[in-house]
């Protein structure tokens, strides 16, 4: 028997309407491009999103036709992604931190129609002009009078456009399964795969991320979101926005310490997401400045694992709970989050900060589990490593025009992660499945290595790799970049080690290298430096 429910399709312009009628004088605060300060409320930002629907239908883009910006955090790049998802368009948002030959590839894959660019990123475009002939035009998200001489051709000012058009536009409906955005992932070998959200994977997304144990979102928080819009979504939080009220501080192109202060002192948000690193470089930036991070109760740190000292120091210096998250391009991309609860609660503090340092529960919708080479399910026992596959309305279900399945398996995505799950669902991500280190038939960490090897105080970066051994098959070799000036050897290091790990993760090298490669996004790089390395210890024996 059949439910006798309205089946209303869950639809982006469903949330900005949803905020225009509930919240319509909720701020949203951005750092411009241009330096200054720009405020206005969710009513303006919803007349402006039906501005550039009618935009679109001016540029003649069809329903289904992709159209992409390339742009930091700020209230034209929220206006875009409800306007041209909401008028039935995808909106594909560009990585500029993608390498050139990458950029040129995912603007040709989506078959991009029309850019709209910030300021910082018109000198990008230019250079890949040549090899992007198919885009149409461009329009530069700036006022008139601070337009840019450039040799992009067609181009246009974003604000004079959107002055002649009409703030009235029917928000269309259609089905909830349509694509709604997308998002390139940034992988370590080949090209980058298109990720291509749907409306309704979308909604779902927004509304299991913002309950009291996920980002914990009402009408009264205030949230300061530096994970990029251009990278899956900020988090999904423009829409998470729009479901609660919330008030939006978007920092622009200014993500170090002192800018990211300036902001947070004047705007008092309560939540701040981010990956590790942006963290480290606000925390640095306290220190040097001996201030408190007084209005903030939590930051949601994701993209990398949060070390250990940064879950204290948000603690003890700053009465902030770090919540650790984890997720994918390809999971829109909450999986797994590590709130605050009960479980927390009644742990002494040295036992919650190691508790916080896993990558946390599924969310309410998705589902997870570890399985071995053979496809297996492996124990939940918080011991066990194995493949972390995921299922759910937020996850993907095969990549945009490629026929690449390998990661596809019996109806889950397998994440290429390597993690553990313990007996209440906590996960833990143990390394990357590529670069686990298999030592005669068990398994080690490189990421655990990697983490404890650099609180050794004279190194700047460790990177662990495995080379060829012939009675272990494989073992880690320790890669190292010495702080300048530091006095460190092998011996010292492999001291700092002793007592940390357990005595057969021992690195069987330490190398000491001069820099390490990096994807576009940041993360090590260790294809080449597995081929570069994997004889050593044949060879060195
Ligand atoms: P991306 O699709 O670029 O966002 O990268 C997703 C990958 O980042 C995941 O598969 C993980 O390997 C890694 N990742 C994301 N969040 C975390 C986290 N909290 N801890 C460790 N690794 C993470």
């Amino acid at each position: 028997m059949q439910g006798l429910m309205m089946d209303r399709p869950l639809l982006i312009s469903s949330l900005l309407q949803h905020a225009e009628a509930t919240h319509p004088n909720t701020e949203i605060v951005s750092r411009r491009c241009e330096g200054d300060i720009h405020r206005y409320t969710m009513k303006d930002a919803a007349k402006r999103a039906r501005k550039v629907a009618n935009l679109l239908s001016r540029l003649g883009i069809n329903d289904g036709d992709r159209v992409a910006t390339l742009a930091w955090n700020n209230y034209r790049h929220f206006e875009l992604y409800y306007g041209i998802s909401g008028y039935g368009a995808v909106l594909h948002t560009i990585n500029p931190r993608l390498f050139a030959e990458q950029l040129v590839y995912i603007v040709n894959h989506a078959e991009d129609r029309f850019i709209f660019v910030d300021l910082t990123f018109v000198p990008l475009l230019e250079a890949i002009l040549p090899h992007i002939g198919n885009v149409e035009g461009f329009i530069i998200l700036a006022d008139e009078d601070k337009m840019p001489e450039t040799k992009l051709p067609n181009v246009h000012c974003y604000e004079t456009l959107l002055a002649a058009e009409s703030d009235e536009f029917e928000w269309p409906e259609f089905d909830e399964r349509k694509g709604a955005s997308m998002c390139y992932t940034s992988g370590t070998t080949g090209n980058p795969k298109g990720v291509l959200y749907s409306h309704r994977s979308t909604c779902l997304h927004a509304q299991g991320s913002v309950g009291a144990e996920v980002m914990g979102l009402s009408s009264s928080s205030c949230f300061l979101p530096v994970v990029p819009m251009f990278h899956v979504n900020a988090w999904g939080t423009p829409y998470s926005a729009c479901i609660t009220g919330a008030k939006q501080v978007f920092p622009g192109p200014g993500m170090d310490g002192a800018s990211l202060w300036e902001l947070i002192e004047a705007e008092q948000p309560d939540l701040l997401l981010g990956v590790p690193t942006v963290w480290l470089m606000l925390l640095n930036h306290m220190d040097s400045i001996g201030k408190k991070l007084e209005s903030v109760t939590n930051v949601i740190v994701g993209g990398a694992a949060a070390p250990l000292q940064m879950i204290k120091d948000f603690d003890q210096k700053h009465d902030a709970f770090l919540i650790h998250a984890w997720g994918m391009t390809e999971t829109s991309p909450i999986g797994t989050i590590n709130a605050f609860n009960g479980i927390m609660a009644a742990l002494p503090k040295e036992e919650r900060y190691l508790l916080q340092q896993k990558q946390g529960r599924p969310v309410s919708g998705v589902e997870i589990k570890i399985i071995d080479d053979a496809g297996t399910e492996l124990p939940r026992d918080g011991k066990t490593f194995g493949r972390l596959m995921i299922r759910g309305p937020w996850v993907v279900s095969g990549y945009y025009n490629n026929d690449d399945v390998s990661s596809f398996e019996n109806g889950w995505f397998d994440t290429g992660d390597v993690a553990t799950i313990d007996e209440n669902s906590y996960m833990n991500i143990v390394d990357r499945s590529k670069d686990v280190i298999k030592s005669g038939g068990e398994w080690i960490s490189s990421i655990d290595l990697e983490n404890t090897a650099v609180g050794h105080p004279g190194l700047a970066e460790c990177c662990v790799i495995g080379a060829r051994h012939p009675k272990w098959d494989e073992r880690p070799i320790l890669l190292v970049i010495k702080n300048e000036g530091a006095d460190v050897d092998e011996k010292s290091v492999l001291d700092y080690l002793e007592g940390k790990i357990v005595k057969w993760w021992t690195p069987d090298a330490v190398i000491f290298v001069d820099s390490l490669p990096h994807t576009a996004t940041g993360k090590l790089l260790k294809i080449n430096l597995r081929k570069e390395y994997e004889n050593y210890l044949i060879d060195n024996a």
